[in-house]
């Protein structure tokens, strides 16, 4: 697409950002800091608003909830980012092939650019703050679309970065997936993209048309595995939690887990141990979220019916009702064993519902997990170290927590992002720095060196010279 094509509004919110960047390329820290530091600020002083637009958008999403996965990370990385950044833009001395002493070398962080940052629903803050503080600290001008299914959320952003930013600064654009396929057409210098894998394929082909690299912070079908000896009331509570924080739609969610096939019963009991202790009150507790619409209510309950009307066993989580179609609740599950071609199985969940594959041998678990597009999370539970060892090193995922799920995302020194199906690059940290920056190599030559030597015509002491660089 052209810039010629885009709505007149869109072209020009990207124009006046690149205007803004080509009259200052390289803000200081103390740009890049006041820019953090009204991040901070606008945090803080809404965040009551926030948590309330969050809920109003989810129909009943848990404060506690949003203040736990949201709130705390993104002040987590814009606190990170004001604690390191000026660490992280400083040159980084590089060393010279010993040929080329006493020359010096360095790698020299730029700032891209005019970056762009497409944000879903499912933790709307958190996948907006985020990638936003790695791309300002890397002194970046941000262009940020937020998702069509948190408008609450994302009128009330939008009015706060109104009024904290400058428009060629950061701007927030809004609307459909018509308006975010335009957003991904910009020619961004950067493009971090956070959502489903299919939409993945398209932004990564509208980006290709401008050369604009992407990051893609992709989903998934991301398996726990339980391995033999392993507690099984321990695996069972730590899998629950991360499936029942925000009613399972986090792209980190345990979407299935692996289980020795004589465990399944114990694991069921586990589970509902845990999860009717954490929830008493069921489809009603107060710290359980709704599912963010209708649409998606009703994709959940038909892969459900479609699993128990193919035979497979139905393990209730919660007691009392089971749906709440009204609220777009619907209560947590366990699967046993559905068939291999059911949605269940075959698509990302981001839901409550929790197929367990039961298995015989752990070789067979490792084997079912190589044989599927490599998952966004890896979840393993293992007493024993040597198999640990191998499974790491052997099972290809973006990222892994061992003998616990969900935490891996939350250690910012930790580069977060998918591989292969479940995404490409990564940020947090200082990796959310270099992702936005241009790590420019710079080679400073000396006053004194020898590459008159290696002028033609080539002398007899250049070719001795060649001679001996070529055996040492
Ligand atoms: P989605 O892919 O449907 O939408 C994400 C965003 O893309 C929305 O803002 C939407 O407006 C926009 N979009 C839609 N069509 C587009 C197009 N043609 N070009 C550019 N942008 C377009 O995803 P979702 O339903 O909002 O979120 C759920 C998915 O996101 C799940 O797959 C989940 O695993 C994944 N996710 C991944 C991470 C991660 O960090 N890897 C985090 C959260 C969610």
């Amino acid at each position: 697409m052209n810039m010629q094509d885009l709505p007149p509004a869109l072209a020009l919110a990207f124009e006046c950002q690149r205007a803004a960047l080509a009259a200052a390329p390289a803000p200081d820290w103390a740009t890049r800091a006041d820019r953090l530091q009204r991040l901070q600020h606008l945090l803080a002083d809404a965040e009551p608003a926030l948590i309330q637009a969050i809920d109003a958008d989810f129909g009943g999403r848990p404060a506690i909830e949003t203040e736990l996965a949201e709130v705390w990370p993104s002040l987590e990385a814009v606190k990170g980012a004001l604690r390191h950044g000026r660490r992280w833009m400083a040159p980084r001395k590089a060393g010279v092939a010993k040929w080329f002493i006493p020359a010096r070398a360095e790698v020299l962080p730029q700032p891209l650019g005019v970056v762009g940052i497409i944000v879903p629903w499912n933790y709307p803050l958190y996948l907006t703050i985020g990638p936003l503080a790695a791309a300002l600290v890397a002194g970046n001008r941000v262009m940020i679309k937020l998702s069509e299914l948190t408008p609450a959320y994302s009128a009330l952003m939008s009015q706060l970065v109104t009024q904290s930013f400058s428009a060629d600064e950061l701007c927030i654009v809004t609307g459909g997936a018509d308006v975010a396929a335009q957003f991904a057409s910009l020619p961004f210098n950067h493009l971090l993209f956070t959502g489903s894998t299919p939409v993945g394929r398209k932004v990564m082909a509208a980006a290709a048309a401008n050369l604009t690299p992407v990051t893609l912070e992709l989903g998934g079908k991301s398996p726990a595995v339980v391995t033999p000896g392993y507690p099984l009331a321990h695996a069972a509570q730590r899998i629950v939690a991360a499936k029942l924080l925000n009613a399972g739609q986090t792209c980190i969610a345990p979407d299935y887990v692996l289980l020795p096939r004589d465990q399944i019963q114990p694991f069921v009991e586990a589970a509902q141990a845990s999860a009717r202790s954490g929830y008493p009150a069921g489809l009603d507790d107060a710290d359980f979220c709704s599912i963010i619409n209708t649409r998606h209510q009703q994709r959940l309950v038909a892969d459900l019916d479609e699993a128990a009307a193919r035979g497979t066993v139905i393990e209730p989580l919660f007691e009392g009702p089971q749906r709440d179609d009204a609220r777009h609740r619907i209560a947590p599950a366990l699967l046993i064993d559905p068939p291999a071609d059911c949605g269940v199985m075959r698509d990302e969940i981001f839901g409550p519902l929790l197929p367990i594959v039961p298995y015989d041998r752990v070789e067979d678990a490792m084997a079912y997990v190589n044989a599927r597009p490599h998952p966004l999370a890896l979840y393993w539970f293992d007493r024993d170290a040597k198999r640990t060892a191998l499974a790491l090193r052997t099972l290809p995922a973006g990222g892994v927590t061992v003998n616990d799920t969900l935490l891996h995302i939350a250690q910012e020194d930790l580069p977060f992002g998918g591989v292969g199906a479940s995404g490409m690059g990564h940020y947090h940290g200082q990796w959310g720095f270099d992702t936005f920056s241009k790590l420019m190599p710079v080679f400073h030559q000396a006053r004194a060196n020898g590459m008159s030597l290696f002028l033609p015509p080539y002398s007899a002491t250049m070719r001795q010279m060649l001679a001996l660089m070529k055996r040492f």
